[in-house]
Formats: C-alpha cells, structure tokens, sequence
C-alpha cells in the first residue's frame, strides 16, 4: 500500500486531514488499515459505511444473511431493492460506490468456531456488529488469542453499549460478563425491537474508535470503561470496567471452565 496520497485523495479526505490530531500521516495509516466488520446489519452499516468513507485501505464484512424487508429501517447500508440479496453482496457495492479506494472482501459465512480464526487473522481492528451472544463471546476470545483491537457494541430498543478492547492491555468483554447468559434472560431486536437511530449512534461510535486506533489516539480510546447510552432521557454514561485476572480469555491464569453469568440482563443487537 502507498505511503503518499494521491492528490484526489488528497481532496477526498481534506476535511479529515485538516483536523490536526489527524492529518496526512493519520490518513496514510488509514490507507493502510484493514477493520473486519462483523455484521452488514444495524451497527456493521453505519460503522462500515464511515469508515469506507474515512478511507480505510481493506475492509471485510461478514454476514451469512440475505436482506429482509423487516432490516431496512436500521441496516442502512441496503435499500429496497436488495431484497433477496446476500447482505455482503449489497454492502460491497454500497461501500465501492461511496468509495472505490476501499478494498471490501466478503464472508457470506457465519462467524463461527471453524473458521473465525481464519477469518481475523491478518486484520488490524475488528468492529463487533453481531446480533447474538455466541458470537460476541467468540470474537472477543479470538481477537484476545490473536491480539487484535476490537469495538464491542450491544443495542435494544432506545439502549446501547459499547467498550474498546485493546487485548491483554485493557478489560475484555469476558472481564465484564464471564459467560452468555441463560436464554431466558436474553432481550433481542426480533423480540424487543431497537430504534434505528439507536444502532447508528453505537455503530458511528465504534467507527470513530476505528479510527482512532488507527490515527494513534490511544490514550483517548474507549478502553476499560463501558459506555452506555439511553436515547429516552438522552444521556449517556460510562462505567469503570477494570480486567479480571481470573479471566477466561485474558485473565493471567486462566480458569478451568467458565464463570456463572452475573444477575444483570443481558442486551443484544
Ligand atoms: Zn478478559
């Protein structure tokens, strides 16, 4: 990948170059970035769909889906017409229409135990935009086992979340909640719905905490706190989240088996 801009490049990103905790050599790294997004759906949109416009150099997308008309008022990346069509296929041509600087490669796979590793390896950043528990608790222990940053997020209803996990340096997502939780205590957008606003605030999020991995904003990443957002009294918290040593993925001695979830309902995508 090229260390200098091109001059339409250069005009492209002028407004992002401008902003003086960036600049041109922050653009070079994002040139040279590679963020796997899992999910073309309420978050992996508006989080892929920035950062294709922030010119990351390789983007990949994974989703076994096919766009359903019930996706549309959230995953902005489809439109009408993609009805029917496989979710990467549709968020392949959106992001090299907005940009065809951006190399997108596509997993119309789901992001499972066989073939995550696969998958991960090589990426620098991965933005967590799955819609269940399994995954969620996957690819955070992949990305802690190969070292790769990633942006969590959970969305329901008007609620969201979402934590930077800089492996084996900051708290990861099983420091927080040790094992899924039992089904009865699980809330999701097929039975609880979410607003679609709500997934694009958590999704744009987790696209500027991309970026500024990438741009070197280490110390102001969103790393051992958890940030919570409720859209009803529009107020947004963050909590402490310190790492635990017993922790099954990242935890200095690694417990045999896993932890009892803790009493809190969970939320998912
Ligand atoms: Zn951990």
């Amino acid at each position: 990948m090229s260390t200098r801009l091109t001059t339409e490049q250069i005009e492209r990103y002028s407004r992002q170059i401008m902003v003086p905790d960036l600049g041109g050599k922050g653009q070079i790294h994002l040139r040279q970035a590679s963020v796997l997004v899992i999910g073309a759906g309420g978050l992996g949109s508006p989080a892929a769909f920035y950062l294709a416009a922030a010119g990351v150099g390789t983007l990949g997308i994974v989703d076994p889906d096919r766009v359903e008309l019930s996706n549309l008022q959230r995953q902005i990346l489809h439109a009408t017409a993609d009805i029917g069509r496989q979710k990467v296929e549709s968020a392949k041509a959106k992001l090299r229409d907005l940009n065809p600087d951006v190399e997108v490669k596509t997993y119309p796979v789901r992001f499972d135990d066989d073939n995550a590793a696969e998958i991960a390896a090589g990426y620098k950043f991965i933005v967590d935009g799955s819609d269940n528990f399994a995954t969620k608790f996957l690819l955070n222990d992949v990305a802690v086992k190969l070292g790769i940053a990633f942006s969590h997020a959970g969305i329901v209803r008007l609620q969201g979340q979402t934590m930077t996990v800089l492996p084996h340096r900051s708290a990861c997502y099983r420091c927080l909640f040790q094992s899924p939780p039992p089904p009865e205590e699980i809330l999701n957008c097929q039975q609880s719905g979410v607003l679609g606003a709500v997934a694009g605030t958590l999704g744009t999020i987790q696209a500027t905490e991309a970026v500024k991995f990438f741009a070197g904003f280490e110390e102001g990443l969103l790393t051992g706190r958890l940030l919570t957002y409720d859209a009803k009294s529009m107020k947004f918290h963050s909590v402490e989240i310190a790492r635990d040593p017993r922790c099954s993925a990242c935890g200095e001695t690694q417990a045999a088996g896993l932890g009892q979830p803790t009493s809190e309902p969970r939320k998912e995508l």
